[in-house]
């Protein structure tokens, strides 16, 4: 039992949510020299992340399986 965030309709129990990404921003990750260890023929290996670009999650909303269908269909 739950209120869906976007129709704000109580809907009952045994009814599955649906989280639906309402928002989103660019996020440039910086290069880190010897960021992940681990070992590999009982030497230690400390190789590199090489960053990057994507997108971070801002907003999330739960909502009811009629407005997940409504929401993502446009
Ligand atoms: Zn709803």
């Amino acid at each position: 039992m739950y209120l869906c965030d976007h129709c704000q309709q109580q809907i009952s129990a045994n009814v599955p949510t649906y989280s639906l990404i309402v928002q989103t921003r660019p996020v440039i990750y910086p290069k880190r020299s010897q960021a992940n260890r681990y070992h590999k023929n009982h030497r230690l290996e400390r190789p590199n992340d090489a960053g990057g670009e994507g997108f971070e999650t801002v907003k999330t909303i739960k909502v009811c399986p009629d407005c997940y269908r409504a929401l993502s269909a446009s």
